[in-house]
């Protein structure tokens, strides 16, 4: 680092995303993007914003929070949107945690790397011995919670009253509902959002939506919260999604039946890997996401780590307190999914 580097950021350690080899030459199961290209719509509309590539984006991204709230059945007022959901989740970190962050200790790395950037205090809430969330647990606490529903890399979820029970321990509390994997079979807290002003849903087009490239992300809140999360956008970036990515989300958003038909493939290839790495020896908890958090009963997770890199197959291990011994697999399509199992036989 230099020595013009503020010392308050000496001891930051930042987020570690999952590799992103430049060749093509592992099969990719290790940062759960959807393994199918984006909806045909929206590689005609992407095609159109190239030549207007002179003009800034509408910095409001109206025609976009109008697509969006249609799809939630809301009202644009209650739509944010984001370079990512990181962006938003940075600006809720940032924002509107006044009393410091609450959140699990096993769940999305990047929260506690939020809280050292902004300075903000954070309380781990331990999850129970089989990693799910005890909604108890955070009775009495007063920071803004934030909850990965389904929680990652776990892979578990709180059904939609269990939220809510969340929400009514504490009305002057926000709870912040990371929905980065929804799509893929859990309950959607959006509802809530007409009754409980201290909600915060965020989302993302980087998974179910096969969009990670382009970069957006979306809140779904009551308007005071929106008219925060936009004061913070328009003293920071105010064109924060370019075009294209404005243009591609709205087409994707709109093909309803391309969402429908890849979701649908990858919960069925999801079941049906489960199923073949039971038999194969994995413990491998129920999953209401694009991907499988799995443990093996004698091989280490390290070593099966090392073992399938180097057969060409790319998964996630965390080396991280309680969670040493498992491997996050990305629900891939069902051809690289049979190539995982064959070099799994292989190394077992
Ligand atoms: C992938 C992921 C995100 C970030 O998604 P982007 O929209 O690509 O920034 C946020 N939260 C969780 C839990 C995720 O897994």
């Amino acid at each position: 680092m230099s020595k013009f580097l503020n010392s308050k950021l000496l001891q930051l350690i930042p987020y570690a995303p999952g590799e992103q080899p430049q060749q093509q030459e592992y099969i990719k199961l290790n940062t759960n993007e959807l393994p199918f290209p984006p909806s045909p719509q929206v590689l005609a509309v992407v095609q159109k914003q190239l030549e207007l590539l002179n003009r800034y984006p509408d910095p409001s991204s109206a025609r976009l929070h109008k697509a969006l709230a249609r799809h939630f059945c809301v009202e644009e007022k209650n739509i944010f949107t984001g370079n990512g959901s990181d962006e938003i989740l940075a600006f809720a970190f940032q924002a509107l945690c006044p009393n410091g962050a609450a959140f699990a200790d096993i769940t999305y790395g990047f929260y506690p790397v939020y809280c050292q950037l902004y300075g903000i205090e954070q309380q781990l809430v331990p999850l129970e011995e089989d990693f799910g969330v005890r909604v108890e647990s955070y009775a009495g606490i007063d920071k803004t919670v934030i909850l990965a529903n389904p929680n990652a890399p776990t892979g578990l979820a709180l059904a939609q009253r269990q939220v809510e029970e969340l929400l009514c321990q504490n009305e002057d509390r926000l709870v912040v509902v990371d929905e980065a994997y929804v799509d893929f079979g859990a309950e959607t807290s959006v509802p809530l959002v007409k009754k409980y002003g201290n909600l915060l849903v965020v989302g993302t087009f980087s998974k179910s939506r096969a969009l990670a490239g382009g970069r957006l992300g979306y809140a779904v809140a009551g308007e005071e919260l929106i008219d925060d999360l936009n004061r913070i956008k328009y003293s920071f970036n105010p064109y924060n999604l370019n075009r294209m990515t404005q243009a591609a989300a709205i087409a994707a958003v709109e093909d309803e039946e391309y969402f429908e038909e890849t979701r649908r493939e990858i919960v069925a290839v999801r079941e049906d890997t489960r199923q073949k790495l039971q038999n194969l020896g994995f413990e491998c908890a129920d999953s209401l996401t694009n991907f499988l958090f799995v443990r093996h009963k004698t091989y280490t997770a390290e070593d099966l780590y090392t073992e399938l890199k180097q057969r060409g197959v790319l998964v996630r291990w965390f080396d991280k307190p309680r969670i040493a011994n498992y491997l996050r697999i990305t629900v891939g399509t069902r051809q690289e999914m049979n190539r995982l199992i064959e070099k799994i036989q292989d190394i077992l």
